[in-house]
């Protein structure tokens, strides 16, 4: 007998004995389908984005034994990717993924979720939402936009971005024009930049004609394919501004309630596993794609220097604080996130910090 016959035999023997196999564990709906619908907020074949989220929808499918399907679509197949937020909420789709941060219009606190200047990295983040209480304090805010949020993907420490000429100091960011999004925007232009905000499809021709003198994007396997090297020349180093930035999966509220209790665990266990897969592809695949930057297309990869970075940290401070003065949600999000950060970089300090230090003596 081979193994599918096996299993649909055992599903019918199940089915006519139920009454025999009262003893076990009945599951609430279990017998229902569902089939659900993802818009997500990135192009077609985005790299590790889009691809984590098919693979996402592809694992639960297969280990639901396809009592629950999802079927995914890019960013403008089904709506527009910046209605992803509303089409979740009002529940004409079940499920959305991108980053909290584009929200920031309706919900400034929801930055906290994805990443800010000079915040907590990768680690950090999934130490605060697993086991420092950022997740349950992410679903209380999204409750009454009725959402039920999930850390699903982070890209690691970004890059700095691509300028046309070298920075030296913080005198020589004054009167750039910057394709630099949320909180990071802000901050770079307490520094003299004038911020703007582009999609990732405009960004090579602006920074090409010079519309724009410097972009940031997202890391070397992303920015390579962008061709943004042809642009610009230098490449700074480290992502200050995106230190860790958080991907989030967001399911409407009544449907994940209809959802029978273990296929709502295979969500979350999934969500959780994609989370883990596609940091893991970021930290695999930049170095290379930074290699064939360097050595191919002879891109000038620096450091920021210490006193833009100085500045930056400064202008951040104020930043936050002038935020917080705004929006009462704002302040209390940062304060849970502040003060785990402070436990987070102590600990650091003397572990991962201290290792990293440890290694180049
Ligand atoms: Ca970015």
């Amino acid at each position: 007998m081979k193994r599918r016959d096996f299993i649909t035999r055992i599903g019918a023997v199940t089915l006519a004995t139920g009454g025999a196999l009262a003893a076990a564990p009945a599951v609430h709906g279990a017998g229902r389908r569902f089939r659900w619908k993802l818009v997500t907020t990135w192009p077609p074949n985005f790299p590790i984005f889009q691809e984590g989220v098919k693979h996402f929808a592809r694992q639960v499918r297969r280990m639901s034994g396809g009592r629950l399907t999802i079927q995914v679509f890019a960013g403008g197949e089904l709506i527009p990717p910046l209605q992803t937020f509303e089409a979740v909420s009002q529940g004409s789709v079940e499920m959305g993924h991108g980053a909290a941060y584009y929200w920031a219009g309706k919900i400034p606190a929801a930055q906290f979720f994805t990443a800010v200047p000079f915040g907590l990295n990768a680690q950090g983040m999934n130490a605060w939402f697993y086991s420092g209480g950022g997740l349950e304090l992410w679903r209380e805010v999204y409750a009454p936009h009725r959402l039920v949020p999930f850390p699903m993907g982070n890209t690691g420490v970004q890059m700095g971005g691509w300028f046309r000429k070298e920075i030296r100091s913080v005198a020589d960011l004054q009167g750039l024009k910057m394709r630099i999004p949320g909180l990071g925007g802000k901050v770079i232009a307490k520094a003299g930049v004038n911020p703007v905000l582009l999609a990732g499809g405009e960004i090579y021709t602006a920074l090409e004609r010079g519309t724009i003198d410097a972009t940031e994007w997202v890391g070397p396997y992303h920015d390579l394919r962008l061709g943004l090297y042809r642009a610009a020349k230098y490449y700074y180093y480290p992502g200050w501004h995106e230190p860790g930035p958080t991907l989030e999966l967001i399911v409407n509220k009544e449907a994940w309630e209809k959802l029978p209790k273990d296929l709502r665990l295979l969500v979350e266990n999934t969500a959780m596993a994609t989370n883990l897969w596609m940091l893991s592809e970021f930290e695999a695949r930049n170095l290379e794609a930074l290699q064939t930057l360097k050595d191919k297309y002879r891109v000038q990869v620096r450091a920021f220097p210490a006193e833009v970075l100085q500045g930056l940290r400064r202008f951040t401070a104020q930043t936050l604080e002038e935020e917080a003065g705004k929006d009462a949600l704002f302040r209390r999000v940062w304060e849970h996130y502040r003060a785990f950060q402070a436990t987070h970089d102590a600990w650091s300090a003397i572990s991962e910090s201290a290792y990293a230090q440890a290694r180049k003596t």
